[in-house]
């Protein structure tokens, strides 16, 4: 017999949808083969969830995520300037979401400039720069608020380092710009001060947000768990991503007490959206974190063996990566590999 999961799923918009579904048939084949069935419960959210039901995030994805409090998303586009607010961003707020939680590892048999890479990047994911708060103080001059919380700094501080005595990593490193924004950056290097101070057994070190780029580009080997605030985590998430592969590899875990919605780093990518061109790894990265969260290892194990396999065979990757294959002749590939006996 088998356990069946019954998860909430966003397909999202751009690539979502073609994402998604070589994800889901992915892992419904790995499933079938696990004693593993997942019941999806499906959602649109962001303008087209407005355009069908006059709301951007609808009710019942709300009410599904609170029953279920295991959601895998597909991207959904955030206007750029104006329009409604990141459903992204807005989600993470309502299930107090805390911690952004992106490995970067790369993959077997993808050539990149930087071979062996593995950093996880700790982001706190309610705050900083993304509460929202912008005001036109008079015409010309805008005002844009950065929050900053004893609380949530303590929190995501005490996620990464609890992490990382889990996992046995080594060091970790917070990334700050405290020497301009004093009392913000301040308070958030003082809480990972503090929390640092009670793991004697890992490292810690600091760098500054501009010199972190420098120095990743430079040897990206010296760091290991990577902690900060919001946009910066935004950021430097887009920049180790280019170490593995590019964005279309990167998966991502939001982790709260109650909930975890699991999504790619990558956005909706407009300009490959419908030409089959997505590379559905990054979600299906995310989708394997996803179902260790949910205690089905073995599911998680056969299907990440499966995608390694395919990439270090290399002969049907999409584009992005140097291949010229189509998002679900991938998805078919890693099918296949799963059912290939796998020699050691
Ligand atoms: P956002 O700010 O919404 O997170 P972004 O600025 O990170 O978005 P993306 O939409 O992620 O931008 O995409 C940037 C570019 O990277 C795309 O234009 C696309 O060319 C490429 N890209 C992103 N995701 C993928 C993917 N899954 N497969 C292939 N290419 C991708």
């Amino acid at each position: 017999m088998s356990r069946t999961h019954k998860i909430t799923l966003i397909p999202g918009d751009g690539i979502g949808p073609e994402v998604s579904n070589a994800v889901v048939r992915i892992l419904e084949a790995a499933g079938a083969a696990t004693g593993v069935a997942f019941d999806w419960e499906r959602s649109a959210a962001g303008a087209e969830a407005y355009e069908k039901y006059g709301e951007y995030i609808p009710k019942e994805l709300y009410a599904s995520i609170e029953r279920n409090r295991v959601a895998l998303k597909g991207p959904v586009t955030t206007p750029i300037g104006g329009g409604f607010k990141s459903i992204n961003v807005t989600l993470r707020k309502k299930f107090d979401l805390f911690a952004n939680f992106r490995p970067i590892r790369n993959l077997p048999g993808l050539e990149t400039h930087y071979p062996g890479v593995d950093l996880i990047i700790v982001r706190e994911n309610t705050e900083g720069s993304y509460v929202g708060l912008e005001f036109e103080v008079v015409p010309g001059v805008v005002q844009s608020i950065k929050v900053i919380t004893e609380k949530a700094s303590t929190r995501i501080s005490e996620f990464a380092f609890e992490y990382s005595r889990k996992m046995g990593r080594k060091k970790v490193n917070t990334v700050h710009k405290a020497n301009i924004m004093k009392m913000s950056d301040g308070l958030f290097l003082d809480c990972s001060r503090k929390v640092a101070a009670r793991y004697p057994e890992i490292g810690y070190s600091e760098t500054i947000i501009d010199n972190t780029c420098m120095q990743l580009v430079t040897n990206p080997y010296q760091f290991d768990v990577l902690l900060m605030e919001n946009l910066y985590g935004d950021i430097i998430s887009d920049l180790c991503a280019a170490f593995v592969g590019g964005l279309g590899l990167v998966p991502g875990a939001n982790l709260g007490t109650e909930c975890a919605i699991f999504e790619a780093v990558h956005g909706s990518a407009p300009d490959i959206a419908g030409k089959d061109l997505a590379n559905p790894t990054a979600l299906l990265q995310s989708a394997v974190l996803m179902l260790h969260h949910i205690n089905e290892s073995e599911t998680a194990d056969r299907v990440q063996q499966a995608l390694e396999n395919v990439y270090q065979e290399g002969k049907t990757l999409t584009k992005d990566v140097g291949g010229n294959s189509g998002t679900m002749a991938f998805a078919d590939a890693v099918v296949a590999a799963m059912e290939t006996p796998v020699t050691a």
